[in-house]
Parts: C-alpha cells; sequence; structure tokens
C-alpha cells in the first residue's frame, strides 16, 4: 500500500479510535470503571504493515474488575458485528464472557471536534438470546472466509421525544412526535421486543426499541472485584493475558516473580511473554533490555519486533528511550526498515519524547525512517534543535537542508528561514525560498521587504498557484484523471 492509501485508512481507522476514547471517558466517568488498553492499537490510526497477529480479545478492560468491552464506531449507529462460519471467527469468538460488553456507538467525523453519541451497550449474554432476531447480512466470497455481517435490529426514530407507553402483549410503543404521537410495532420480525421504559424522554438517533435486551448496568462492581493475580495463575492464556496487562496499572511488585516467570517461559506463547515484560519494564530495566533483544536479534520474527517497539514506546523512562534510539537507528542490520521507523515513532508519539534523538533520525538513509522521525517531531521546537536546524541551511548538504527547511516551514518559522537566505550557499537558498512558499502566506507576507529582488520573485511566482484554478486541492491532478478515463476500444 502507498501512503495515500495508508492515510485514507487511517481516516477509517480514526471512526474506531474516538468511538472507542468516548466509551472509556463514558465507562470511566459515568460508571466508575478503569479502562485500559486490551489491544494495543485500540486508541491508535498509525498504519503499519508489518501484521501483527494478537490474541483474540476485545479493545478495552476494566483493571479493577476485570471487565471486558468491545468498542464499535460506525457513521450510522448499529448493532452489527462481522461474523464468520470459520472456527474461531464467529462474532462470539472475541474473548468475551456472557458478561462482557459491546459498545456501540454513532461517530460523526463531519463536526469539529469530532463527535460520538448515543452508546448502546449489550452483553454478549444480551446478543446471545436475540440471535433468533438477527439477520445476516451478504456473505463475502469463500475465497475470504464466509466472512459476513450479522445485525441486531432496533428502532431509533430521527426525532426526539418521549415513551408514552409500552405494550409488551402486542409488541407495541407508543412515543410522542412533536404534538402527536406515534405507535411503533416491530413485533412480527423480532422474536423478543425491549424498549425504553414508558416515561423515558429520548433525543433524536437514540433507540427506543430493540430486538435484544440493552445491558442493566454498565456500573463497575468496583477495586478488588476481580482476582487478577489467580488469573495471572491459571491455564488458559486468555485468561492470562489480560491479567499480565493489568498487572503494569495494579502494581507489579506483588507477583513480579511470577511475571518474570512467564517471561522467561520458553513454552508460553510469545505474546504472553512479551507482554509479561512489557509489564514490568516500567520498574525492572531488565526488563526492557530483554525488549530490545527482541526487537533487534537476528532470529525475531518482523511482527515480535514490531509490538516490542510498539510496547517500548508506552514506557516513560530514559532505558526505553534509548532502546528504541538503538533499535532506529541500526541501519543495514536485520531489523526492518518499517521497524526503525516504529522506534523513531515512538520517541515522538510514545509516552517520552526525545525530540534531540528524533534530530538524529530525520535525515537517516531510509526515507520511511526519516519521514516518520521528521512527522512527529513536537510542533515547538527546543531551542538546542532549532540551533540545529538553522546550521545545516548554512552547510552545502541539500539533503538536510531540505530537511531543515521543511521542519521550519511546517511551524511558520518563517522569520529564521527568511534570516537564513542571507548565509545560505545559493543552492540551499532556492530551497529555503520553496519552503517559504508552503509556510503561510500571512506570516511572510510581512517579511517580504527583508527579501532580496531574487527571493521575492520567486515566492511571487510560488503564490501564483493559488491564482491558478486547475491547481487547488479538488482540481490539482484533475485533467490528468480524465485522460486516463478516455479508454475506448
Ligand atoms: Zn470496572
Amino acid at each position: 500500500m502507498g501512503f495515500k492509501e495508508d492515510a485514507d485508512f487511517a481516516r477509517f481507522l480514526s471512526m474506531g479510535v474516538y468511538a472507542a476514547g468516548a466509551v472509556t471517558h463514558d465507562l470511566e466517568q459515568n460508571h466508575g470503571h478503569r479502562i485500559v488498553e486490551l489491544d494495543r492499537c485500540a486508541k491508535a490510526n498509525k498504519v503499519w504493515q508489518t501484521k501483527i497477529k494478537r490474541m483474540r480479545l476485545p479493545d478495552l478492560m476494566c483493571v479493577d474488575c476485570g471487565r471486558r468491552f468491545e468498542s464499535k464506531g460506525k457513521t450510522k449507529l448499529e448493532v452489527k458485528l462481522s461474523d464468520s462460519t470459520l472456527p474461531g471467527r464467529a462474532w462470539r469468538d472475541e474473548g468475551m464472557r456472557p458478561d462482557d460488553v459491546f459498545a456501540f456507538a454513532r461517530v460523526n467525523m463531519k463536526t469539529s471536534p469530532v463527535s460520538v453519541s448515543n452508546i448502546v451497550y449489550v452483553t454478549r449474554q444480551g446478543l446471545e438470546d436475540a440471535l433468533e432476531s438477527s439477520k445476516e447480512g451478504n456473505r463475502k466470497s469463500v475465497s475470504e472466509g464466509s466472512e459476513m455481517d450479522r445485525t441486531w435490529p432496533m428502532w431509533a426514530p430521527d426525532y426526539a421525544g418521549e415513551v408514552v407507553a409500552v405494550d409488551d402483549g402486542l409488541k407495541k410503543v407508543r412515543v410522542t412526535k412533536g404534538t402527536r404521537t406515534y405507535l411503533y410495532g416491530h413485533g412480527k420480525r423480532w422474536a423478543a421486543f425491549h424498549t425504553l421504559a414508558a416515561g423515558t424522554a429520548f433525543e433524536a438517533g437514540r433507540p427506543v426499541a430493540f430486538c435484544f435486551r440493552v445491558a442493566d448496568s454498565v456500573a463497575c462492581a468496583g477495586e478488588g472485584s476481580w482476582g487478577w493475580k489467580e488469573d495471572l495463575l491459571s491455564a488458559d492464556e486468555d485468561i492470562r493475558f489480560p491479567a499480565v496487562k493489568a498487572a503494569r496499572f495494579l502494581g507489579t511488585e506483588p507477583v513480579e516473580d511470577i511475571l518474570v516467570g512467564m517471561a522467561d517461559d520458553e513454552a508460553s506463547d510469545w505474546r504472553l511473554r512479551l507482554e509479561a515484560h512489557a509489564s514490568l519494564a516500567p520498574t525492572r530495566p531488565a526488563s526492557v533490555a530483554a525488549l530490545l533483544v527482541l526487537a533487534e536479534r537476528a532470529d525475531s520474527a518482523a511482527e515480535a519486533r514490531m509490538e516490542a517497539v510498539l510496547s517500548l514506546s508506552e514506557i516513560d523512562t530514559e532505558e526505553a528511550t534509548e532502546a528504541l534510539y538503538s533499535i532506529a537507528g541500526r541501519v543495514e542490520s536485520a531489523v526492518p526498515e518499517e521497524v526503525r521507523a516504529a522506534a523513531a515513532w515512538g520517541l515522538g508519539a510514545g509516552a517520552r519524547k526525545a525530540p534531540a534523538k528524533l534530530m538524529r533520525l530525520v535525515n537517516d538513509p531510509s526515507v520511511l525512517v526519516a519521514t516518520h522521525a521528521a512527522a512527529v517531531m513536537p510542533s515547538y521546537l527546543p531551542q538546542e534543535c532549532l540551533d540545529e536546524l538553522l546550521d545545516w541551511l548554512r552547510a552545502d548538504d541539500p539533503r538536510r537542508a531540505a530537511t531543515a527547511a521543511h521542519l521550519l516551514a511546517e511551524r511558520d518559522l518563517v522569520a529564521e528561514l527568511v534570516n537564513a537566505l542571507r548565509t545560505a550557499p545559493e543552492d540551499i537558498r532556492r530551497l529555503i525560498v520553496l519552503a517559504l512558499g508552503d509556510a503561510s502566506r500571512e506570516a511572510v507576507s510581512g517579511l517580504l521587504g527583508r527579501l532580496d529582488a531574487q527571493s521575492r520573485a520567486g515566492i511571487a511566482i510560488l503564490w501564483a498557484k493559488d491564482d491558478d484554478w486547475l491547481r487547488q486541492p479538488d482540481t490539482d491532478g484533475i485533467i490528468d484523471a480524465l485522460k486516463l478515463q478516455a479508454l475506448r476500444r
């Protein structure tokens, strides 16, 4: 996949990330849970090509009560899950126990900020009980593993109102609709009929009638209600894994020996071993070292290297930062380019920011590594980084100079760019003018008087783009794209 397709996919993933964020917020603020990610990527939309086959577990978990949550965000609110006839791939096979909760939400990506509304919580058991009323969607080709969608119908009016009366026997619900009332009945097609209670007011888009029972309560059972230490000793990896994850938040000290034993146990699943180190790593440098070895050593699988890097990125210690820097800098080694890029990403987007280290990576010979490092440089640059960028504009190295010019222009540091024009070598001056053309026109306008005639002329030409109707965001390249569709034989 190219980087443009990645950006499109990231936009699609963002919906799930926003939903997971809103569900986390609701579960913590309104229901008393303490939520952590069970799936490391539930709340990040970065697209990586190295695919990591994770444990079959839901996105989120509460470390106090141990309840697991799977959040689903869509542009339209619907209770829909992907399903399959293949063993282990059915809608319920995601490590969801009967009392664990699916959270469905509507995500509106068109508002700013993005809004998430109408969260509907249903336990796995709730969906199981209503299976008869659920509908199979179109089955994709057999080559795709008989993947399909399964929808549990519900009624969500597009107006606000209040439930007036519920008639269970006839499976009907009467609601107010403006100054009148409306009687809704869906009884025949649904095996069971559930509604909001009479007297409940609802806003537009909120489901009023369901073929399933909405979770009665998703309140946290409270601190200490989950025997996570016992779970650590379970023979079942699906039970042990969440307990290992939770240990980091609940305190690893009393279970350190168990975790160390698990990390060293070569008979265990690699993901479990890695997670044991990841939970120990914030307080145990030896585990950081183990994750570093896993990422760098010659015989590691790419997915294990990647997961080691992502877990190191979560740790706010100097050792973890040094480890990421070591991995990122492994030019021409067994460490794949994308793993190096992920390590660079962790130094800017991870738990501990290290802009001075990123400065050593933004000119890496690998375009992938260099661009990842540049993309996560902080928007406010520390003075030492700024000074170094200005040095790059004085030397005759076009690659470094271009990096510096871009980083400065993105931050609208136009006065610095204009000053650099005075001392830059001739070919570097042109790169600086190009960068000034990218900076905000408003910021550059005020400084035009300080430019020599040649640079001013250059910027004037770059700005002419704004007057060219075929170079606007929605028209740039349109004629070439149309010509490609002129084929007729
Ligand atoms: Zn809880």
